[in-house]
């Protein structure tokens, strides 16, 4: 018997190793899952596999019959009705660790962008200007990194700025100590965090206890000089509060990969806020964790068809 997994919004085939090399599965890929194509193939699946693009709704996951599991290919899995897959038995994986690098990565990048102010030299030299006094910048080395959550990415992002030469300083209630201790960063409270950080970096995932995490009164607390990125969840940081700090010269600069709502609203006040470095939601998007979230999430797609083991389900919890 052939198990038949629908695979949409464009996940990388190349990565769906685990599912292509076996006979027991074919895959049905269809980019867009708005087609009549897929609602046909939704009929038999009984592995789906989406990225962000395809909102897996009530109304979607009843439509597919054979459904057993679905994975995203991703970390969050906002765009997944988890309550009506776990009435169904439908186990839901995600792929936790394969952008890691990536994210941890463009971390990197958005903090010296913002440091040395590159985008805006860049496009001050494309307009014909030659203005090297405007774009001083600061250094990296002997400053502190203030975490707010060292999971992960907050791990690696952590080990990168080490080898610029900062010391860090971590706020993460749930982070074992040997943890910090084997990270060589140093755990304190939230507020100190704020304080000590000359650049502060969130990574978190969107939960009630982190929404607005970095508001009005957080940013107060903040050094005049510091910056701010948040390449993590849209949503922890408050726009209107981090706008408002930057047109004030409350912090020196910040950096955004991720927004309360995306796509970014065109009247948004980040967009016209200075010392502000701004990217589509693109820590995920390399060629290499496109591939490696694709084969995190077929492995775990093929054993539970085979196996019916779900036990790194995100709702193995509640399944019954
Ligand atoms: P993770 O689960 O490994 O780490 C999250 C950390 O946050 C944990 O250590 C946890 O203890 C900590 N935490 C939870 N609640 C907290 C709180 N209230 N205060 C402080 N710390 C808290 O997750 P990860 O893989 O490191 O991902 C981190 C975030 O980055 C997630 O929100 C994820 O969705 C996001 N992400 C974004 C991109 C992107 O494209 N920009 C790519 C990958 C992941």
């Amino acid at each position: 018997m052939t198990h038949r997994v629908l695979v949409t919004d464009k996940v990388a085939l190349i990565g769906l190793g685990p599912l292509v090399d076996d006979d027991a599965f074919e895959i049905v890929s269809v980019d867009d899952s708005a087609t009549a194509e897929f609602t046909a193939a939704l009929e038999t699946a009984e592995g789906l596999i989406v990225r962000s693009g395809t909102q897996v709704t009530r109304n979607l996951i009843s439509r597919a019959g054979q459904l057993k599991t679905i994975g995203r290919a991703g970390v969050g899995v906002d765009n997944v009705d988890l309550d009506a897959a776990t009435e169904r038995g439908i186990a839901v994986f995600n792929a936790p660790g394969g952008n890691t690098t990536a994210a941890a990565e463009l971390t990197i990048a958005l903090l010296i962008s913002v440091a040395r102010r590159i985008p805006a030299a860049e496009a001050s030299l494309r307009r014909g200007e030659w203005d090297r006094s405007a774009f001083k910048g600061v250094e990296l080395r002997g400053k502190t990194l203030g975490l707010i959550g060292a999971g992960r990415i907050g791990g690696e992002v952590a080990t990168r700025c080490q080898a610029f030469g900062m010391d860090v300083v971590v706020y993460d209630p749930y982070l074992a100590e040997e943890r910090a201790e084997e990270l060589g960063v140093e755990l304190v409270g939230f507020d100190e965090v704020a304080a000590r950080g000359d650049f502060i970096s969130i990574h978190v995932p969107l939960t009630d206890e982190t929404r607005g995490i970095v508001e009005e009164e957080t940013l107060g607390r903040m050094k005049s000089t510091a910056f701010v990125v948040n390449a993590s969840r849209g949503g922890v940081v408050d726009e209107d509060a981090l706008a408002n700090a930057l047109h004030d010269g409350v912090i020196a600069g910040a950096a955004l990969d991720v927004y309360e709502t995306e796509p970014l609203a065109a009247d948004s006040p980040l967009r016209a806020a200075p010392n502000l470095v701004l990217t589509p939601h693109l820590g995920a998007s390399t060629a290499e964790a496109q591939v490696g979230v694709a084969t995190e999430v077929a492995a775990k797609i093929r054993t539970l068809i085979l196996t019916g083991d779900r036990s790194e389900a995100v709702n193995v919890g509640d399944l019954a």
